[in-house]
């Protein structure tokens, strides 16, 4: 949590109201800010999180009936969301752009694997009992995803001139990537579900942070410099990026 949510919220406060509509009930994120002059929600398309806004003075009580009034808004807008991928058996995934159908083989040894049949369908096959098979492909998929970014960002550091310290692996929503002042380079393991330029892009990105910790000019030409196909990967974030995050909660 940033330091100036901490700083306006207060201590015996809860950081969640539950708003009921029609049966259903929706979990409402609160939060003080600062600079808010009334009462506004947001949903966050990425993570289906529902946030309300309050001004730091206001009241929970009004935030409350404020919420209830716009339940209805609320489901409207989270059921036009993308739906949730769960990893579980017939579930299609795209690994590395491409979509794979989840084949859960209880009786098979082995772990995970990736398989094509005569007519080019993609499967990932699933060993082990039915209860293990979500993190078993989530834990796949991040080791992938471990695998391509660490290639392509030692790649990227070798045609820039830089170490970077590691590549680790995260969940994040909020971002794709980041690089610490100390060389440790994250990502989201979700980028192994996007085609592999829009992943060389953000590891060309990340490491090019290595240099220049900004977003100036300078920066973009040393990104270009390395990675031949920025534009097309930005525009393939902003059109699907917010898809990636259907899978696997
Ligand atoms: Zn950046």
């Amino acid at each position: 949590m940033p330091l100036r949510a901490l700083l306006y919220r207060r201590p015996s406060e809860p950081t969640a109201i539950e708003v009921v509509f029609e049966q259903q009930m929706y979990q409402v994120r609160v939060r003080r800010h600062r600079l808010a002059r009334r009462y506004t929600l947001r949903i966050h398309s990425a993570t289906h999180e529902v946030l309300l806004t309050m001004p730091s003075r206001g009241s929970l009580k009004q935030a409350r009936a404020f919420a209830h009034k716009h339940g209805g808004w609320i489901a409207a807008r989270l059921d036009r969301l993308p739906q949730e991928v769960p990893f579980v058996d017939g579930a299609v995934l795209p690994l590395r752009g491409v979509d794979h159908r989840i084949v859960h083989r209880q009786g098979a040894r082995g772990t995970v694997w990736t398989e094509v049949d005569g007519t080019n369908a993609r499967a990932i096959c699933v060993a082990g009992a039915q209860p293990h098979v979500p993190r078993r492909i989530r834990d796949y998929l991040k080791r992938e995803a471990k695998r391509d970014l660490e290639a392509a960002s030692w790649l990227a550091a070798e045609r820039l001139g830089v170490q970077p310290k590691r590549v680790s692996i995260r969940d994040q929503s909020s971002r794709w990537g980041s690089c610490s002042t100390t060389g440790v380079l994250s990502y989201s393991w979700r980028l192994i579900l996007a085609p592999p330029y829009v992943l060389e892009y953000l590891a060309a990105h990340e490491v090019a942070h290595m240099i220049e910790l900004n977003h100036s000019r300078r920066f973009w030409r040393l990104v270009e410099r390395i990675c031949p196909h920025v534009a097309r990967a930005k525009t393939w974030l902003d059109d699907h990026g917010g898809e990636l995050h259907r899978y696997g909660r």
